[in-house]
């Protein structure tokens, strides 16, 4: 039976069909990112609960790797539907860790029902290819599962990005163990649950571990059932387990971070980019890895367009209510990240055009709030435009041509997604050949399905996530040469 309650006063791991708590018994305090008081005890796993997991997860991949795909596929199709059913508490729990406004949750457990959907459906149309090339011969390739994959993830969508991860590896035949932030665990541990006990899913195939990256990290690692790792997460935390995955060869998926250009061509239909652009870096707080944060503007709109772009943002409603335009930041540490910020632009004589300020008083006394914030006039050298912010901040930088434009875009140690606003559909196609981005949104931002790829260039990652290709991702190509 699962505990069907919003509130638990713990977050425990679920490791081979069951909750455990971590073997020292050390918990930390979740603190309510609304009001900042604390709601919940949240376990810090130890290397040993790590071990428990990964056994679990290598005893079960023995059974789970050897059932037909459409089998596997039916339970992942179930889990969907189970998710849909338990959508409300799933969102409850989620938007309470999280502090994400109620209404934005419908659709992302909608968006985490598709992936197992998605993938438990694909799965069974799958196959390995014959090679004819010599009538003594058959030759012939499979796709085998690589046996337990990691799964590490963020605060800031902890569902969608869980299921854009475990669906296919689970789909072709992996089992694994997910480590969620030590921040937002409890919604993908109910998940977890959800599946073993409505859908069916065998225990030991799907385990989640809570705890803090730098203990669970090496120890996934470092475990002999591990054989692949995906990561969505900072550029700091891709580095350090890239350094520790070298020693074993292991190969990854890495999900970053970004610092994505936002374009807005003179020829745009200029009312809908200023609302489109203002969703682009405030969406979910502007803690979104695909973040249009660098706001550039062609030099002969450019004071029509902020004009209208700041009465936009003037006209958010931020806040703890169920339907506030956005939220909290999630986190204290981020909290205060995005304050060091505002006192890195006021150093550098940045032009404040609206925000820059945390907000305080009321309603917002003890939570941890920001103004969404536009700088204008910036250069694209400023820290403000180099680095990874993570909260609702834009950096408005002006340009000349198309050819600027691209320069400017693909001047980020960054490539995860860009967003153009034209409807001169040559400049379109042009301009994204042109750009150094893993996705690129022409006249609105954000977007795409579970079927489209997602990943970056450069420092935001390698790999992609979500997309037919991602069945090929968790699975290894083998060659069968048999001589007749
Ligand atoms: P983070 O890197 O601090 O943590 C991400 C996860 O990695 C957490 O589970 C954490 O415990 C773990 N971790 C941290 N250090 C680790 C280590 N040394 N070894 C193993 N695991 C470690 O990131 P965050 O603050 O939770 O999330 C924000 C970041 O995630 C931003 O940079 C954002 O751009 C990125 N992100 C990227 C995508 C994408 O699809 N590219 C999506 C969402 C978030």
């Amino acid at each position: 039976m699962i505990d069907k309650n919003i509130s638990l006063p713990r977050v425990d791991s679920f490791i081979a069909g069951e909750l455990r708590p971590s073997a020292d018994g050390v918990y930390t305090d979740k603190i309510d990112p609304r009001t900042g008081r604390k709601i919940k005890e949240i376990a810090a796993s130890t290397a040993e609960d790590f071990v428990a997991a990964a056994d679990s997860a290598n005893t079960a991949f023995e059974v789970w790797r050897d059932k037909p795909p459409g089998e596997r596929g039916r339970l992942l199709v179930e889990l969907g539907r189970v998710i849909r059913n338990n959508g409300h508490l799933l969102g409850q729990i989620e938007s309470e860790e999280t502090g994400k406004p109620a209404h934005e949750m419908p659709a992302l457990i909608q968006l985490t029902a598709e992936f197992f959907e998605y993938y438990g459906g694909i799965v069974n149309s799958m196959d390995g290819e014959v090679v004819n090339r010599s009538p003594d011969y058959h030759v012939y390739t499979r796709r085998d599962p690589f046996g337990v994959i990691g799964v590490i993830l963020p605060w800031n969508a902890p569902l969608h990005q869980a299921a854009r991860a475990i669906a296919p590896a689970l789909a072709v035949g992996n089992c694994v163990v997910a480590k969620p932030s030590e921040h937002t665990p409890g919604s993908l541990v109910k998940l977890a649950e959800l599946a073993v006990v409505e859908a069916g899913l065998p225990a030991g195939v799907f385990n989640v571990i809570v705890g803090r990256g730098t203990v669970v990290g090496p120890a996934m690692v470092s475990h002999p059932a591990i054989q692949k790792i995906s990561l969505t997460g900072s550029v700091r935390a891709g580095q350090e387990l890239g350094k520790l995955a070298a020693e074993r060869i292991l190969p990854l998926t890495l999900e970053l971070g970004g610092k994505s250009a936002n374009i807005v061509f003179d020829d745009c239909n200029i009312a809908a980019a200023a609302k489109g652009s203002v969703r682009a870096f405030t969406w979910n707080s502007g803690q979104w890895c695909a973040a249009g944060t660098r706001l550039l503007v062609q030099e002969n709109i450019h004071d029509l367009f902020v004009e209208k772009f700041v009465a936009e943002v003037a006209a958010l409603r931020v806040g703890p209510e169920a339907d506030a335009t956005s939220g909290p930041i999630t986190t204290k540490a981020q909290y205060e990240k995005i304050q060091s910020y505002f006192a890195i632009a006021e150093n550098e004589g940045l032009t404040c055009a609206i925000g820059g300020k945390t907000m305080s008083g009321g309603r917002f006394s003890e939570g941890w709030y920001v103004e969404p914030t536009v700088y204008t006039g910036v250069s694209n050298d400023s820290v403000l435009a180099r680095e990874e912010i993570f909260g609702p901040v834009v950096v408005v930088i002006p340009f000349k041509d198309e050819k600027d434009a691209i320069r400017i875009a693909n001047d980020s140690d960054f490539g995860l997604s860009a967003g153009i606003w034209s409807r001169d559909i040559g400049r379109v196609h042009r301009v994204a050949a042109r750009l150094d981005a893993g996705r690129i949104v022409v006249n609105e931002y954000g977007g795409g399905f579970v079927q489209t790829p997602c990943g970056g260039f450069k420092q935001s990652g390698y790999g992609r996530e979500q997309g037919v290709d991602a069945l090929a991702h968790y699975t290894q190509l083998k060659s069968v040469i048999i001589r007749l």
